[in-house]
């Protein structure tokens, strides 16, 4: 049996008909930047995370950036991330002339280590990056508490996390501004690069819209230099079609991972447990494993298609290797980095096709 590791086919599929019907309009009304399109997502996703403010951009990675930009972070300021995170965290501190600073993860949540956390604060640090990795909610009470000793902002990158529940909350609520990505494969994917950045600050909303948009107050007046970073047309009709199924959708990817967590013995596969008042929206399903090349290897040889997020931590890439660091400055992201692995999960996957992928992971590791 063949199971891709996740099935964009099959979602485009069961929404075929009213996706091509909405393109169609699209084209013939030409509306390609900005628009009704745009503005009926951004006021529709508002209206789902639960905020005052959303802004189309172009992807998560300038979400993040545009975020920071208008907190006047830059030069000789420290943000604080996870050492195990997507590369695109750390890149957009860099990218907006700040300094990047790595944390350790919890080994069992994958998220930010608090205690860890707290050690990397220093006079310079002005932001925190919570990244709610693989769906699940970074320790956000612990993460504000310190944000609010130190005197420092709140970035939540929840492009892993759309309709993820922090104790009863919304991610994308609780920090000064959240980023959300809807890359394709991304549990609210366009059929594109797409993002957003959500806020309940005024201000900070009408920084980020004008910045996204070459700093613009009319067409050819601008108050300052910005970046071209606008929410297409084609892709905010898309998302607007879509964001109708993702609670169905988010449904079932939670489903099919308590199905995974019913048959996978926990302590053996060191899967995330989910507190009771936290919703874990399973972007991924990650288990850990030993012996990953020959799992890894044995899984491709029956067809089926495992992840691994991330193999490298962010602080031991080649692209860091100035800041001179070492597996032991981060010995949970070093330990998780050699065995977690993703399996496939996503709404359209069936109990036939867990059973496969179960039967053979358990056969391997
Ligand atoms: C996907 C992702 C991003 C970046 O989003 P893009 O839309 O691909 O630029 C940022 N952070 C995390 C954790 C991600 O998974």
């Amino acid at each position: 049996m063949k199971i891709p590791f996740v099935d964009l086919n099959a979602q485009y599929h069961s929404i075929q008909k009213e996706i091509n019907q909405t393109i169609t309009k699209v084209l013939s009304e030409t509306a390609f930047i900005g628009g009704t399109y745009v503005k009926e997502f951004e006021e529709n996703f508002a209206g789902y995370i639960g905020v005052k403010h959303c802004i189309g951009c172009a992807n998560g990675t300038d979400a993040l950036q545009i975020a920071m930009k208008s907190l006047y972070i830059g030069k000789d300021d420290e943000v604080i991330v996870p050492a195990n995170s997507f590369i695109a965290t750390s890149e957009a501190v860099t990218a907006i002339s700040a300094k990047v600073v790595f944390a350790d993860v919890d080994k069992n949540k994958f998220t930010l280590d608090i205690k860890k956390l707290e050690e990397k604060i220093t006079p310079k640090t002005k932001a925190i990056i919570a990244v709610h990795l693989y769906g699940m909610p970074a320790e956000m009470d612990e993460i504000l508490f310190l944000a609010k000793k130190h005197k420092l902002y709140v970035i939540e990158d929840a492009a892993q996390a759309h309709g993820a529940l922090y104790k009863g909350k919304n991610i994308g609520t609780l920090g000064d501004l959240a980023c959300f990505s809807f890359y394709p494969g991304k549990n609210l994917g366009a059929y594109g690069d797409a993002g957003a950045i959500v806020t309940n600050n005024p201000d900070l909303a009408q920084f980020c819209r004008k910045y996204a948009n070459h700093g613009r107050i009319s067409k050819y007046d601008h108050d300052m230099e910005g970046v071209n970073s606008r929410l297409d047309g084609l892709q905010a009709a898309i998302l607007n079609v879509k964001l109708k199924y993702l609670h169905a959708w988010t449904e079932k990817r939670i489903q099919n991972a308590n199905y995974y967590k019913r048959k996978l013995n926990a302590d053996k596969y060191g899967y995330t447990l989910v507190p009771e008042n936290v919703k874990h929206v399973y972007h991924l399903f990650v288990v850990q494993v030993a012996n990953r090349k020959k799992v890894l290897e044995n899984l491709a040889s029956k067809e089926i298609a495992a992840g691994i997020h991330y193999p490298i931590a962010l602080p031991l890439l080649k692209a860091y290797s100035h800041l001179d660091h070492k597996r032991s400055d981060f010995p949970n992201s070093s330990f998780l980095m050699d065995r977690v692995l993703s399996l496939p999960l996503y709404p359209e996957l069936t109990a036939s096709q867990m059973d496969y992928v179960i039967e053979y992971l358990e056969k391997y590791s």
